[in-house]
């Protein structure tokens, strides 16, 4: 790859010429929004940021980047979790949030088309009057993008039973490094040549830049119900999340809370959650009357076998929208209990997860750092958020090198350094752990192929076989995750 040219006026000059005015940023001030995603322990300035407001401006900034070598970072919402969309110092961060336009709404063929910078939530309430919604919900859903949740492959709490992000996208409009647009996938069932949607999901903005996306539309279900079941121990409440996928129930959603998320979500938001009970799971079962009754009447079946210290279902949508509060508003509760916490995400097989929670209370031991857990318990897609306080003398190197066992922990079982939040610049030295330097090589041989002098988003997502030396060899577990390079605040 040849040297990156760094701050070339002309760049500006050229920007200006293809962009409105108000569109090209590069006043200090007005780029400090930019800094960070959600990951807001790792910051970086951007040299130049642009807001393109239609596709051929979009086209226009990838041309000069590619004719000028100057490294390109796209934005949807910046919510992401990994630093995904961390900018680079000497490059252009292009937010894509003026490209929010629903193209079209079909209700024959159960689809929607839209622009990239368009939020999640925005799509569901389109479709809403034709009675239909898109399925895939992060819970930051209010907030981000479609484009975002492309490139992260996002999941949510109904992903259980509907899919994650690549099970309901039918289409992508991208631009690559060089300006050409390709179309992969459309409305039919399957498609001849390579599956490049399928890569195209979960690719972290690497390959290209996604300027339009065609998803799936569900109908509503005719009912939900909410079914929240409290137990004297983690270890009952995994074993219970085993016997309701092993009876056949698909539920709509299956999340976990433990002790310290319960409390901290009842003190916040009064969701009725019962304070003594070790853990409890929701579950929620959606479709018709006859269905949900007959679902719902099994379960809590079941769940008085398991040994469930308390078994309550929704009552109505008022009861079912209050029990979900708690779960919805644990991020910002567990917030409350420290100055800091470090969001952690990897996913395992379903049956080790009583043993891996466990494990990661012997961690929180260990490092002397709490931890909250809550997360999608079905997925077996694990969240525990490590409590620190930045400000505290080597409290966020504990809580990174805990992260990083946690993550190491993920790998041991079977399972994965990611659930849904990506690796970005934060678990680039966790993949060293998971891929062989045969696999992390075909990475980065496939990303050569759409971005040869490596300009879109360097240095995230895979990481270069030197640096899996660096960090103790492949295969080997380890148990630090550091953001080289990175100014940190
Ligand atoms: C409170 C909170 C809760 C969350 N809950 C969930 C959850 O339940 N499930 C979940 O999966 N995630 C969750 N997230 C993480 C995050 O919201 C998702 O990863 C989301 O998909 C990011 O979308 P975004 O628009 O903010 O993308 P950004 O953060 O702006 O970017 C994320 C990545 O996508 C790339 N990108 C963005 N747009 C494009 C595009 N048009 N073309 C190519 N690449 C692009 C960027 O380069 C970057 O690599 C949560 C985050 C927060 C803050």
């Amino acid at each position: 790859m040849n040297a990156v040219v760094s701050n070339d006026p002309d760049v500006v000059t050229l920007l200006r010429a293809a962009l409105p005015a108000h569109c090209v940023i590069t006043d200090p001030r007005a780029k400090k929004p930019f800094e960070t995603d959600g990951l807001t322990a790792v910051k970086q300035m951007p040299w130049i940021v642009v807001l393109p407001e239609t596709v051929e401006q979009v086209r226009a900034v990838l041309r000069i980047c590619r004719d000028r070598r100057v490294p390109l970072v796209t934005r949807g919402a910046g919510t992401g979790l990994s630093g995904g969309a961390r900018p680079a110092a000497d490059g252009i961060l292009m937010g894509l949030s003026k490209l929010s336009r629903i193209l079209e709404i079909d209700p024959d063929n159960r689809i929607a088309r839209v622009e990239p910078g368009v939020r999640n939530l925005a799509i569901s309430e389109a479709a809403a009057q034709y009675g239909l919604y898109y399925a895939p919900d992060p819970s930051s859903q209010i907030a981000c993008s479609i484009g975002g949740n492309v490139a992260e492959n996002s999941g949510g709490v109904h992903c259980l039973k509907y899919g994650l992000t690549v099970h309901n996208v039918l289409g992508l409009k991208l631009l690559t490094m060089e300006g050409d647009e390709l179309t992969l996938g459309g409305e039919t069932l399957d498609s001849p040549g390579y599956d490049l949607l399928a890569l195209f999901n979960g690719s972290e903005g690497m390959l290209g830049v996604v300027t339009e996306v065609t998803v799936r539309l569900l109908p509503i279900p005719a009912t939900k119900r909410l079914v929240l079941v409290a137990f004297a121990s983690l270890d009952a409440a995994a074993g219970a999340v085993g016997k309701i996928i092993a009876s056949g129930i698909v539920p709509a959603g299956l999340e976990m809370m433990d002790a310290r998320a319960i409390a901290a979500a009842e003190a916040f938001v009064g969701a009725g959650y019962p304070t003594d009970a070790a853990a409890i799971l929701l579950c929620e079962l959606d479709g018709t009357h006859d269905e949900v009754d007959e679902q719902c009447a099994q379960v809590l079946r079941l769940m008085r076998a398991q040994n469930a210290t308390e078994v309550r279902a929704s009552r109505d949508d008022a009861d079912r929208e209050r029990m979900w509060l708690g779960r919805k508003a644990a991020f910002p509760a567990i917030g409350r209990l420290a100055p800091d916490y470090y969001c952690m995400d990897g996913t395992i097989p379903r049956a080790r997860l009583g043993e891996v929670l466990r494990a990661i209370d012997k961690l929180s031991e260990k490092f002397g750092l709490a931890v909250a857990n809550v997360f999608h318990a079905g997925d077996g897609n694990l969240h525990p958020l490590i409590l620190y306080d930045a400000n505290a003398p080597g409290e966020l190197d504990r809580a990174e090198m805990m992260g990083g066992e946690i993550l190491a922990l993920c790998v041991g079982v079977g399972g994965t350094v990611t659930g849904e939040h990506g690796v970005g610049v934060e678990k680039l030295d966790a993949m060293c752990g998971q891929f062989s330097s045969a696999e992390l090589d075909q990475f980065h041989r496939l990303k050569a192929a759409f971005d040869p002098a490596g300009l879109m988003n360097p240095g995230k997502a895979v990481p270069t076989l030197a640096r899996c030396a660096e960090v103790g060899g492949m295969h080997v577990h380890h148990g630090k995750i550091a953001f080289p390079e990175i100014e940190r605040f």
